[in-house]
């Protein structure tokens, strides 16, 4: 059992409040993802886990057990860093071995374990040379290997592969995955790359300036995102986030964003369901895929104008004004072809969210079923 506990953890450094009030549990074998924007306190929090770091306040508990009193080197973590920080003047074989014959492993066993590993990494290929003969991702496997070798009850992983090429990180990201299903070891993993979180998670922890923002799956966080926050910061392109109003009685309402040119078919049940939550006013947020554009006038839908139009290859991203409001749309390549196109566009009920302006909380009204509306 490797279970992490972080229970009530704050941290100061002099003035500066980094981590609030933290309550965050790993359960064994899972793969829980750090995710925030720099100096959110991802790092500290990682740290103060594998003992690097103290905590003015709180538990932190490894299977059941209080740690705060332990050396780093007594609570059976491994530690992967950004930077490789490999023995420059040993081979592969004999950095990934080190952590084995600091601990007198006979040499069996270390050639054993090496091996192993080596293999589970597919670098054994490489075990007679030194880092300086490697790539960045070697260099990196490597370290992972070291890492891994003594079998540690967990895995803290500090923006691993974030000093990688683009290519490389998406290699290395499947590596990853492959390598944590193979050895099911729990892992506490820092990234401010929300794509990189969303593919290698279990759950995601998000973070904002050291306050807990929402932990879910990547599914959960992404379509029930808990505040404005994390409706940003998840998802590429990001979220519309428009000011709204709600007007209307009887089988249909109207969503009006913006300046109120344009308003959107809701159902009539949304004005008495945002009634009966405490808001001052509205802001809601489409993803790009929920807002469904049509060619041709449909029922439902709202003429509006292409201003911008992004063509990504297996989908495009056009922007259009609305209500003096941007409203970006994912669409089906080539459907809009020129800027100033007037096409029609409704936004999907299912994928729309709404919060609270003022505090920025979910008012978690799910309307619809399911999310699954396509493109016409
Ligand atoms: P990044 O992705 O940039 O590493 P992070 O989310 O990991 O960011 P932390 O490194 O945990 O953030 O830092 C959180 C805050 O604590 C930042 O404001 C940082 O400047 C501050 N901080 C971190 N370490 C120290 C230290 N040793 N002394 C003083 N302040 C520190």
């Amino acid at each position: 059992m490797a279970e992490i506990v972080l229970q009530d953890i704050e941290k100061y450094f002099g003035d500066n409040y980094v981590i609030r009030k933290l309550n965050l549990t790993i359960a064994h074998k899972e793969f829980v993802v750090l995710l925030g924007p720099s100096g959110c306190g991802k790092t500290t929090t990682l740290r103060a886990i594998a003992g690097l770091e103290t905590v003015d306040t709180g538990d932190i508990r490894i299977d059941g057990k209080a740690v705060q009193d332990l050396r780093a080197a007594d609570r059976d973590i491994a530690f992967v860093f950004q930077l490789f920080a490999l023995y420059p003047h040993l081979t592969a074989y004999d950095n990934i071995a080190f952590p084995l014959r600091a601990t007198r492993e006979s040499k069996a066993e270390v050639e054993t374990k090496v091996r192993q590993v080596a293999k589970a990494l597919k670098i054994e290929h490489l075990l007679k040379q030194r880092p300086s003969a490697l790539s960045g991702g070697d260099m990196q496997r490597v370290a992972i290997g070291r890492a891994l070798v003594r079998r540690p009850k967990a895995m803290l992983m500090d923006e691993p592969i974030g000093a990688l090429d683009a290519k490389l990180r998406e290699d290395m990201r499947s590596e990853l995955k492959r390598l944590h299903i193979e050895n099911d070891s729990t892992t506490v993993y820092v990234t401010h790359d929300q794509v990189e979180a969303m593919s290698l998670a279990d759950r995601i922890a998000i973070m904002n300036d050291g306050v807990l923002q929402q932990v879910g799956t990547p599914t959960e966080v992404y379509r029930y995102p808990a505040n404005l926050f994390v409706a940003q910061f998840i998802g590429s392109p990001v979220m519309n986030i428009l000011p709204a109003t709600v007007r209307g009685e009887g089988p249909r309402s109207e969503l009006v964003v913006g300046e109120g040119a344009a308003a959107f078919d809701f159902p009539g049940d949304l004005p008495r369901r945002l009634a009966g939550k405490q808001h001052q006013s509205l802001t809601v947020g489409v993803r790009p895929e929920g807002v469904i554009v049509f060619t041709e006038e449909a029922p439902g839908t709202i003429p509006v104008e292409a201003h911008i139009i992004e063509p990504l290859g297996a989908y495009d991203i056009v922007d259009f004004q609305i209500g003096g409001q941007l409203l970006r749309a994912r669409t089906t390549s080539g459907m809009v072809k020129r800027i100033g196109e007037t096409v029609w566009a409704r936004l999907d009920e299912a994928q729309t969210h709404f919060f609270d302006t003022g505090s920025g909380d979910s008012l978690e009204i799910r309307l619809g079923e399911g999310h699954g509306a396509h493109q016409a």
